[in-house]
């Protein structure tokens, strides 16, 4: 059996990032960059005002101006003849015409028909956002390998970029085992229990931008499970199966992904919960089985599975660590490494009931994932510990 910090050292060392395409960028949020972009554009395109208000042509010394227009935003060039001491009446984002030079805002302009005069001394060369100053054209608009953000999305698309090349993001397989699983909507027959873990590891997959996702259910027969497993590997990059990798007479995951040429990198960790955890690969191939205890395969995918799609994807991995302590004393029986369910309050954690890994109750309150290390038999309050923070 091996430790945690030991099956993630196996993890990150087996693997790396998947090749690049083109995608949308609509599409393009999370992904990485693998290209960096050159700006076709500059930005502003044009000299905008940055206000409603009045453009002036600026006359040193005036005090009143004649407003001989108005520019609205979108309007084209009105080859407007403006003179010194005149203006136009202007908006924000609107093209400045060409011989002005300065904006005043409205609040600062008292109009009577055709002309304005000022409550404050207006200033020549304010207000008006220069063209290309956020970028100019030819300029990198972005680097490479960065992460492309909601903020990023709005900068490229309102730099017109369509399409980016990014690292692809893998394709995940979730295979389903157990003879007692119901299916979410269907009656539930004595001796059976709600199928819970696809739901939930898709809603994981989710949260951290991974939505290709496909998903196989089998029961628990050594030839289906293989069968299933088998074309869940051809069909996607990463298969996550769930169940039926403990050591019952009725679980057949090991031995079909032995029989499948998987190579195994590791089964079994020394940590509470998730002890039988599997990992393998072949070719390029991932293949995780998590066990079937609900809590203890969310607490693998984010500690594990997350750590590997974060690879595979050149983005960093997603859940922050932070140094926390107890709010109480914990002594430590298993003589594994734990994961303990927490609620973080101002980096105090208040370990939560429902640890158990047949249980999710935890969740109600949990916020991050408290690490204490297998050689640690207790813990006191004044001792920091790492915290995955799952916010
Ligand atoms: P296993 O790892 O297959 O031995 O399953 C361990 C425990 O997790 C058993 O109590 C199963 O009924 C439960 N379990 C397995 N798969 C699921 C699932 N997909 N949804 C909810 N519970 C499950
Ligand atoms: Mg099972």
């Amino acid at each position: 059996m091996i430790s945690v910090n030991d099956a993630i050292k196996i993890i990150e060392t087996n693997c790396k990032a998947l090749s690049t395409q083109k995608v949308d960028t609509v599409d393009s949020l999370g992904y990485t960059l693998s290209k960096s972009i050159i700006s076709d554009l500059n930005f502003p395109p044009f000299d905008q005002s940055a206000m409603d208000g009045y453009a002036l042509n600026f006359k040193e010394g005036a005090n009143k101006y004649k407003i001989i227009g108005e520019v609205k935003a979108g309007d084209q060039d009105l080859n407007l003849k403006i003179n010194p001491g005149e203006g136009v009446r202007i908006f924000t984002g609107a093209k400045i015409p060409s011989k002005c030079t300065t904006v005043i805002q409205q609040e600062w302009c008292i109009k009577n028909k055709t002309e304005i005069k000022f409550t404050q001394k207006p200033i020549n060369k304010i207000n008006i956002r220069k063209k290309g100053e956020q970028i100019q054209k030819g300029d990198k608009a972005l680097k490479k390998e960065v992460n492309i953000s909601p903020g990023l999305i709005g900068y490229l698309t309102g730099l017109g970029v369509e399409k980016v090349d990014v690292v692809m993001k893998p394709k995940i397989g979730i295979v389903i085992t157990g003879n007692e699983l119901t299916e979410l909507g269907e009656k539930l027959e004595e001796g059976k229990i709600y199928e819970s873990n696809s739901y939930m590891l898709i809603a994981a997959l989710k949260k951290y931008n991974y939505d290709s996702i496909n998903l196989y259910r089998t029961i628990d027969d050594y030839q289906k499970t293989k069968n299933k497993i088998n074309s869940a590997i051809i069909e996607n990059d990463v298969v996550l199966i769930s169940g039926g990798i403990s050591v019952g007479e009725y679980d057949f995951v090991e031995k079909s992904l032995i029989n499948l040429n998987v190579k195994k990198h590791f089964y079994k960790v020394n940590q509470k919960p998730g002890k039988p955890l599997f990992y393998g690969s072949i070719e390029d191939k991932h293949i995780f089985g998590l066990p079937g205890n609900p809590g203890a395969a969310l607490t693998c995918f984010y500690i594990y599975v997350l750590r590997l799609l974060s690879v595979l994807s050149a983005v960093k991995y997603p859940i922050k660590i932070k140094k926390v302590n107890l709010n109480s004393n914990y002594i430590k029986k298993s003589g594994r490494s734990e994961f303990l369910k927490v609620e973080l309050k101002d980096n105090v954690a208040h370990i939560c009931d429902f640890q158990n890994s047949s249980m999710l109750r935890a969740f109600e309150n949990a916020n991050a994932l408290v690490y204490v290390d297998e050689k640690v038999e207790s813990i006191n309050p004044h001792q920091e510990l790492d915290a995955y923070l799952l916010l």
